[in-house]
């Protein structure tokens, strides 16, 4: 991408309205723009950045056995009356009447539609066990929306559904997701913490919220130190060996950790005084086993295996995709902007172009560009070093490449990383080498 000819806007003022730094820098680096209150638009730099986060959510549930669909953001009220839950969930639910007065409404989670779906096409024990996800935007009509896409009122949810014969089954798949949802977040450089969760509207009675810890979070957490030094590694658990998953949730349920809602003093006295540890955190996920709660209200029951029907054992499974953009920008940056963990960054490097006009400068450049198969922010404007420079840490891409007159004479590229500072000077082969 030429910076001269792209659509990537940047601020030099600090919007007064933004609390928070991700929230100041998603919107001085031009991620997003409000359109109304807690509804944004995603410009060309923030949605590079949500379409990776998206793919790295994607790929983790399909490997844990998980199968993409999509349903769409408005639903039927009928559903949600067959659920009992059209009256309860109150005023977060927008409410929408189409032009022959049937209600409808946009879709805040999908129990009630995926449910009814698998109603249609399920006959008996031998479709289970199933897992369903889609990735798709919500609408909750939040009191109080605030710091930018951590809490808007339009948002993007990886929501999924399991489906199984018995309790043992949904524990199984409930395990599954832990597993996924913890090899998710360590992918995208975050270290997130499950804790005990109550189940709020969903409903159910085992529930882990998915929880990235930082000071601007708007739960408090209670957790053992042990988790800050958690070592795992993905590769030693096996998502078709149910003695793995097992061993898996052990590991990450065996320690301490809360947040306020379910917070046990008694059992928090009994962990050692130097290891607990409290904070504030960012809910980033949060799973839900409920058993047959939306099976059996909404009447979904398959021959079993003796010929009885048998309502299925359900959970399901969220992930805020664009809050975590805010998240991981909350986690990774400094005064000067963003810094992008490689694999969620919208370009892996920009290359500044110090002295355009100059023809050692300007031929350097397009064959690094080039040969980045044009993956790059190619900073071709006519300013100033200066401006370049703040842009391109305002913006976080993981390397700078920078190219003066001095270096490009000899045809050495300064490769600057924006996550340490770290520099130095190397041939336009190893630019590209590291960059890739
Ligand atoms: P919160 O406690 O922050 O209001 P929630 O518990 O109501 O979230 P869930 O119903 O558990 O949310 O939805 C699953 C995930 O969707 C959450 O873990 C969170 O990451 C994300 N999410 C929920 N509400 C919002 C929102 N208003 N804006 C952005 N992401 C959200
Ligand atoms: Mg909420
Ligand atoms: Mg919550
Ligand atoms: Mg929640």
């Amino acid at each position: 991408m030429r910076l001269s000819r792209a659509f990537l806007p940047t601020l030099k003022e600090t919007p007064a309205e933004a609390q928070i730094a991700s929230h100041r820098l998603m919107l001085r680096a031009g991620l997003v723009r409000q359109t109304s209150a807690g509804i944004y638009a995603w410009l060309p730099l923030g949605l590079r950045a949500l379409r990776r986060i998206e793919q790295i959510v994607r790929e983790e549930q399909d490997r844990a056995g998980a199968q993409e669909m999509l349903m769409p953001t408005i639903q039927p009220a009928e559903l949600w009356r067959e659920s009992g839950r059209y009256d309860d969930y109150g005023k977060e639910m927008l409410r929408i009447r189409d032009r022959h007065d049937r209600e409808m409404l946009y879709g805040p989670t999908n129990e009630e539609m995926v449910t009814d779906i698998f109603k249609a096409y399920a006959r008996s024990y031998r479709d289970l066990p199933r897992i369903l996800y889609h990735i798709q935007w919500k609408f909750r009509d939040e009191v109080r929306p605030r710091f930018g896409v951590m809490r808007g009122r339009e948002f993007l949810m990886k929501d999924a559904y399991s489906f199984d014969l018995d309790k043992e089954g949904a524990i199984r798949s409930y395990r599954a997701m832990m597993l996924a949802y913890m090899r998710t977040f360590q992918r995208m450089g975050l270290k997130a913490v499950p804790m005990a969760a109550e189940t709020g509207p969903i409903g159910g009675d085992l529930s882990h919220e998915f929880i990235i810890l930082a000071e601007t979070g708007e739960s408090a957490v209670f957790y053992d130190a042990g988790f800050e030094t958690l070592d795992w590694e993905h590769s030693d658990y096996d998502y078709d060996d149910p003695e793995d998953l097992a061993r898996f949730a052990a590991l990450l349920t065996s320690m301490y950790a809360a947040t306020d809602e379910k917070h046990d003093p008694a059992a928090w006295e009994k962990v050692p005084t130097e290891r607990r540890r409290e904070g504030r955190g960012i809910e980033v996920g949060h799973i839900f086993y409920f058993g047959t709660k939306y099976s059996a209200a909404m009447g979904l029951a398959l021959a079993g295996p003796d010929g009885r029907p048998v309502a299925p054992e359900m959970g399901s499974y969220g992930i805020g995709v664009s809050r975590l953009v805010g998240a991981i920008i909350e986690a990774n940056h400094d005064e000067a902007g963003i810094k992008w963990p490689d694999p969620v960054a919208p370009w892996p490097a920009a290359i500044l172009n110090l002295k355009r006009g100059d023809a050692a400068c300007d031929a350097l450049c397009e064959r690094l560009y080039a040969a980045l198969g044009g993956e790059a922010v190619y900073d071709d404007r006519d300013e100033r070093a200066g401006v370049k420079f703040a842009d391109a840490d305002l913006m976080g891409f993981p390397w700078q490449a920078i190219v003066g007159p001095r270096g490009a004479a000899s045809g050495r590229v300064e490769l600057k990383r924006r996550a340490t500072g770290e520099r130095q000077e190397v041939s336009l082969e190893d630019a590209v080498a590291k960059i890739r």
